[in-house]
């Protein structure tokens, strides 16, 4: 596939959401490797996502075959599936790190490759696994999500997302500095100053890539607070490991190596008896999870 923006870390992610605020600019322009194709039009205001007969390989593999998804406007739509099935790439597909080799990602029923990348990137907001922050202050972190935002914008969202707490205890409040020479923060604090970040941007699409590794059950508590509050009527694409946490999903979409192989609700997939079946079972089995685990 084509790639778009290099899409080596999360870093990019970030990168991309504030390209377009100049006064960041110059300090990561050369993390560029390639330049962003420009677009000339504007995301219509229907935001709604789809894949329209995606195939697509970062090399010579195809990772993604086929697949056709309509995320609708509020809808929750959640993507499981085993590791490596193709679930971030679709995140990566539908934010425009890359263009399909075959197939058209649509926004509102507009071709997304046509359409300026920055205007559809301030359309979504990404809370990923692995939380990136740049060397800078904590409010300059949330700010990314917003710079025009004053002080008191910064400290509503970090108490939104169960943030504000912990940084009220960190020497220098606020005006902390993170990354190198900074302050240290628990990947949980992270995760929380990218959802308030994410809560200032406040885009109508939300996109989560669940962590793998399972936090401590008092972070994984906060962090789930803080994502319901941003979610709330948002479309949300949410990528998850820990099938509770989708139940109430309007939608699962079950990928296995790049096809989708069942679609429906909880209920739906489990009377289904197939793959997503089979992985509810197994972490019911497994419940290896934090505060369920057994002592002892
Ligand atoms: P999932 O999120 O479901 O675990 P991914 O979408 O990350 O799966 O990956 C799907 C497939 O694409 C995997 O086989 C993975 O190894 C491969 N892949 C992912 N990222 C890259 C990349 N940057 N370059 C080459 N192959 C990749
Ligand atoms: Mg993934």
């Amino acid at each position: 596939g084509t790639r778009i923006f290099d899409p080596m870390t999360t870093a990019l992610v970030s990168y991309a959401e504030f390209r377009y605020h100049e006064q960041a600019g110059e300090r990561i322009v050369d993390l560029l490797k390639e330049p962003i194709m420009p677009g000339e039009q504007e995301p219509p205001n229907n935001s709604k996502l789809e894949l329209h007969q995606v195939t697509f390989g970062y090399l010579e593999k195809a990772v993604l075959k086929d697949v056709s998804i309509s995320f609708e406007n509020d809808a929750f739509t959640a993507l499981v599936g085993p590791s490596g099935s193709g679930k971030s790439t679709i995140l990566r597909l539908l934010a425009r790190f890359y263009d399909p080799n075959e197939g058209t990602v649509r926004m509102g029923g507009e071709d997304i490759s046509k359409m300026d990348p920055e205007a559809l990137l301030r359309k979504v907001s990404m809370v990923f696994q692995d939380v990136y922050l740049f060397q800078d202050t904590i409010a300059n972190n949330i700010r990314f999500g917003n710079i025009d935002a004053s002080q008191q914008m910064i400290e509503d969202a970090a108490k939104q997302a169960c943030c504000h707490e912990f940084i009220i205890k960190l020497p220098n409040g606020y005006d902390t500095l993170v990354g190198e020479g900074g302050s240290t923060l628990s990947g949980g604090e992270k995760q929380r100053i990218s959802i308030a970040r994410a809560m200032l941007k406040d885009a109508p699409i939300v996109m989560l890539d669940e962590a793998t590794a399972s936090l401590d059950p008092e972070n994984e508590e906060e962090i789930q607070k803080a994502i319901n509050r941003l979610i709330r009527g948002k479309t949300v694409i949410a990528i998850a490991h820990r099938l509770k946490t989708i139940q109430k999903a309007n939608r699962i979409i079950v990928l296995n190596e790049g096809q989708i192989v069942e679609q429906g609700r909880h209920g739906e997939l489990l009377a289904l008896g197939g793959l997503y079946a089979r992985m509810w079972s197994l972490q019911q089995e497994t419940s290896g999870w934090g505060i369920s685990s057994k002592q002892g």
